[in-house]
This record gives structure tokens, sequence and C-alpha cells, in this order.
């Protein structure tokens, strides 16, 4: 498994992509999400150029954070956060990109208050309704939006979803095609302590689909690093 040569691969793939939908592959982030993947491996992933490094799971963020594995990237959260392991991941991640209820964002806010720090975080959507997928549905948003203007220790950056499993390119369009709409709704809007900067879908098998979609942050695993055992 060559590292480099799949994030050059990739990155072509973007910068094709990505002028398609009027923009440039440097218009798009690339995380690299690097579950079970050894501190050594997430470092050449860094080296390769991938823009953030995006982890699922505080204990294996921990020791791989205690390992040096994220020098020179700026660490992503991106898996199921639990209210009692907020601590850890505060101020060590610099987007915590899977926020999905509010009792989750007060966590946040009141413990990066504590530390006076202002944590950066997407909100988790759930447009497809998918049971089995954490996220905030779409229609729950708006009642949700009103209730984070007081948190001053956490400004939104934007959203993230993860698609249910659906083969039809068509139907994986059609579902980015209405987070984009979401997004977009949202940042005419401007809310307090709420901007739309990142909107964070598409992963190794649609990232392209995302992309076409006004995707500018893909979340990339084993493209990057091949299947996970
Ligand atoms: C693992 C993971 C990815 C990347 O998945 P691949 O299909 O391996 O690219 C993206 N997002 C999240 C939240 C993940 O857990």
């Amino acid at each position: 498994m060559n590292i480099l040569e799949n994030v050059q691969y990739l990155r072509e793939e973007m910068d094709t992509v990505a002028v398609q939908s009027g923009r440039t592959g440097a218009d798009i982030t690339l995380v690299a999400a690097s579950k079970t993947q050894s501190a050594e491996t997430v470092r050449a992933a860094i080296a390769a150029g991938v823009d953030a490094c995006g982890e699922n799971r505080v204990q294996e963020l921990s020791e791989k954070v205690a390992a040096g594995a994220y020098e020179g990237a700026p660490i992503h959260f991106i898996g199921h956060l639990q209210k009692n392991k907020v601590r850890k991941v505060v101020g060590v991640a610099s987007l915590i990109q899977s926020v999905d209820s509010i009792e989750l964002l007060q966590t946040i806010d009141r413990v990066a208050a504590e530390r006076e720090i202002v944590q950066d975080v997407l909100l988790q959507v759930n447009i497809g309704d998918d049971v089995n997928k954490f996220g905030i549905h779409a229609n729950e948003l708006d009642a949700l939006l009103d209730q984070i203007a007081p948190l001053s220790g956490i400004q939104v950056r934007g959203l993230m979803t993860i698609l249910p499993i659906l083969s039809k390119s068509s139907e994986i369009r059609g579902l980015y095609a209405q987070m984009h709409q979401v997004y977009v709704d949202i940042r005419r809007k401007s809310c307090h302590n709420i901007r739309m900067d990142f909107l964070s879908m598409g992963m190794s098998g649609d990232f392209q689909e995302a992309i076409l979609e006004g995707a500018n942050m893909i979340r990339v695993g084993s493209t990057i690093f091949g299947n996970r055992m």
C-alpha cells in the first residue's frame, strides 16, 4: 500500500471533479479517516499531504496523540461522541465533526468555557433519516439552531453527514444535493455562533458525488490506507 501514491491519486481526482462544479481541488479539504491505523501510518499520510486526520474513537485518539501521530496536521473527531468523554476531545480536536444533540453541544460548550477556548464543531445531519445512523434530522435543525446562540464556548462551522448505504449514484447525489440545500439555507440566515464554512460529506466510495453536489470537505479512509482489517 503506497500512501503517497494514493493521496496523489485522490488529489488529482478531487481536482478533476471540483473543476466540474466550478471550483478547484484547493477548495476541498481532505481529511484522512485514520481509525485503526498505527501512529506510523498516520504520520505517512500527513507526510503525503492530507489536510487533517479524523479519528472515531476517543481511546484511540488519546493513544495516538500520546504517540505523536498527528504532528503537522490538525485533528478532527468524526465518530460518535459520548458526553462523558468530551473532556478528552475538547481542545485536542480542532474540529469535532460529529455533534448530534443539544445536550452534547451544551457539554462541549461548558468544557470549552472552563478552558477559555472556543471549540469549532460541525453538526452531524442524518439526511437519509437512517435509523442506523446518528445525527440530527433535517426537520429538527431549526429548533436546534435557536438553542446555539447563547453557547459562547462553541462555534458551529458547518455540517457533516454520513449517508445510508445506497447503491445508486443518482440516489447518493440526491441526498448530497439535499444536504447542500440545508447548508445554503442555514448560511443565508446568519445566526449567532453559526457559520457555514464546511460541508463535510463523501468517503472513499462516493467522494466524487459529494464534491459534485457541493462538499468542500471529504473524509477518506480506505482509498488512502487500503481496506481495514
Ligand atoms: C471510516 C470513516 C470514513 C471513511 O470511510 P472510507 O470508506 O474508508 O473512506 C469517513 N467518515 C467516517 C465518519 C468514518 O468513520
